[in-house]
């Protein structure tokens, strides 16, 4: 089993978008095995964004993020990385389709409401700067034996 960081950003929780969102990754199948609203802090989002940090948005994309309450979670399942980035859509909204959250919800790239870990090495990184181990738990949910081949 794949674990994925995913957040619904400021603009998702400002927006009452937190439930809609939670249940499209569950109803997916998807297993959240870790789940936490917090303010982020300055440095944690400098530190997540660390690969964008000479790029002009750095500034807005780091207020943006810190601007409010944002809910961070850890995804499981298989092939959850990949499933995440399809369920979230295109980093920029207009180019995410119909059925995704961004495509359904956002307009523009500076407020598209979700993140999702890109590779397993970001996955590993950015839950490791957002949660301690104990945070995470562990359970079998009911319909994993028909989810799975
Ligand atoms: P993703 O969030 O889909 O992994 P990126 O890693 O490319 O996308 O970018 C991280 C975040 O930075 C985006 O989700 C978006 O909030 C912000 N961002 C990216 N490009 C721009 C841009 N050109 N203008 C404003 N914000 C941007």
């Amino acid at each position: 089993m794949e674990r994925t960081y995913v957040m619904i950003k400021p603009d998702g929780v400002q927006r009452g978008l937190v439930g809609d969102i939670l249940s499209r990754i569950e109803k997916r199948g998807l297993k959240l095995v870790a789940l936490r609203m917090n303010v982020m802090e300055e440095a944690t989002a400098k530190e997540h964004y660390k690969e964008h940090s000479e790029r002009p948005f750095f500034g807005s994309l780091v207020s943006y993020v810190t601007s409010g309450p944002s809910v961070s979670m850890v995804v499981e399942g298989k092939d959850s990385i990949k499933i995440m980035r399809a369920v979230n859509g295109a980093t920029n909204p207009v180019e995410a389709l119909p059925g995704t959250i961004r495509g359904d919800f956002a307009i523009e790239t500076g407020r598209n409401i979700v993140h999702a870990s890109d590779a397993p090495e970001s996955a590993e990184r950015e839950i490791a700067l957002h949660f301690e181990e104990f945070e995470i738990t562990g359970y079998s949910r009911i319909d994993e034996g028909q989810l799975y081949e």
